[in-house]
């Protein structure tokens, strides 16, 4: 066994308050939630309480100013139930660290605490109807007028999108400037003109509520813009190698947790006079498997301690994001195999991992955009000579 070396005592004295929380608080309701389609603000409010958002905000924006690894705990802990509805990972890894990287003294006063004690939700709204892995196609747009900005558009998909208070949105200020012409700004949910669409109906991740949200002449004072003017695809590219580094944490947890359920399950269920673990079959599959994931995690924890050390490349972190959800998704379809019929059946954990792992491989830079990543970098020297 390659043992895990990142997390200190502390950290694990963290996690298991933290696992005794999602035991307490989110397992025993998160079946309701799925049917609710969203989770309550009263769970946002106990996670704040308990100190499981934004961990890393420092104590001078009401945070407890703790290294990233605290938030990969909750992250992990969460996941390892296979508890897709709390948005906690947008909320955190994203839309905090957004601004914490890019607001104003004021901005991070306002909105930081809040954020930690689960007073206010974070969305961070990119992706149009038209628009996704392209990017520079968005077209929502926001016009200066005096001290003000309009906003007009309409964005889709977005995570925590029917809770959120705060939503980090990207806009073209400039339509004729392509990648250069998209500005981030800071827009309070209860603006007049900002409306929450539909709950959006999905195969999987069914207590998380991802939304359309549109825009109809929102005026925002200048001051909400979120780093500077123009600059907000160049904001977006510094931060995807963290969103994709915690698409593979996720990852990596889910693969663990749903060998562990199958070796458990397959230990007891019978089949011609001798468990489904009997078979060399399911061992063999199993140890494939297992194989996988202890790769999918070592190389994870290598990208966390980079990513620490401020070193992670965007390329790692595609190769990683790449790597670890395609195989998130390989194994809980083998996992689900091994449970046969009842595998397939709601009330089973690994059906809901299933329908959950699907977008894996979309969300957040899908597998194919990771590929032009990697490959981009493979040939860099080649530029001209390779379509
Ligand atoms: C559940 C869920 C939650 C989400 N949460 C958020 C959120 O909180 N905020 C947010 O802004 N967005 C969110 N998204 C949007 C998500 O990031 C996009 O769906 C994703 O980036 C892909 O964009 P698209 O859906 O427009 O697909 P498209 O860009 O239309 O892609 C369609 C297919 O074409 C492929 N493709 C595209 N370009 C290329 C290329 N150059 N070469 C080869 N293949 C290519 C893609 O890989 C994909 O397979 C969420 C989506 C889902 C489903």
């Amino acid at each position: 066994m390659i043992a895990r070396s990142l997390f200190r005592e502390e950290h694990e004295i963290f996690r298991s308050s933290v696992r005794k929380f999602v035991e307490r608080e989110i397992v025993p309701f998160h079946a309701q939630w799925e049917h609710d389609g969203v989770v309550p603000r009263e769970l946002w409010l106990k996670a704040g309480a308990e100190g499981l958002l934004c961990c890393t905000v420092p104590e001078e924006y009401g945070g407890l100013g703790l290294d990233y690894l605290f938030d990969v705990v909750v992250f992990e802990e969460v996941w390892r139930v296979g508890a897709s509805g709390p948005g906690f990972l947008i909320h955190t890894d994203l839309v905090a660290t957004y601004i914490l990287s890019f607001g104003t003294d004021e901005q991070r006063r306002h909105w930081l605490p809040k954020m930690v004690r689960g007073d206010a939700i974070g969305s961070l709204g990119m992706t149009e109807p038209h628009a996704g892995s392209d990017l520079k196609a968005i077209r929502t747009k926001a016009v200066r007028n005096g001290d003000e900005f309009v906003i007009n558009g309409q964005k889709v998909f977005i995570s925590n999108g029917q809770l959120c208070d705060v939503l980090v949105l990207a806009a073209k200020t400039d339509s004729a400037a392509g990648a250069k012409g998209v500005t981030l700004f800071l827009v309070e949910s209860d603006r007049p003109g900002f409306a929450k669409g539909r709950n959006l109906e999905k195969l999987g991740m069914k207590a998380q509520d991802t939304s359309e949200l549109f825009f109809q002449d929102v005026r925002v004072p200048a001051s909400n813009m979120l780093g500077q003017e123009g600059q907000g695809f160049g904001h977006m590219m510094t931060k995807l190698a963290q969103e994709r580094l915690a698409q593979a944490i996720r990852s990596a947890t889910v693969c663990e947790a749903v060998i562990e359920w199958t070796v458990d399950y397959t230990a007891q269920r019978k089949a011609f006079g001798q468990t489904i673990a009997d078979f060399q079959n399911t061992q063999f599959k199993l140890a494939e498997l297992d194989t996988l994931a202890t790769m999918a995690r070592v190389y994870t924890d290598k990208c966390i301690e980079l990513f620490m050390a401020g070193r992670l490349d965007p390329v790692d972190a595609a190769k990683a994001k790449m790597f670890v959800c395609e195989t998130h998704c390989k194994v809980v379809d083998e996992c689900l195999q091994l449970f046969g019929g009842w595998g397939y059946m709601w009330e089973y954990p690994i059906a809901r991992a299933y329908a959950d792992a699907r977008i894996v491989k979309i969300a957040g830079g899908s597998i194919e955009i990771m590929k032009m990543i990697i490959s981009r970098e493979l040939f860099k020297n080649h530029v001209g000579k390779v379509q």
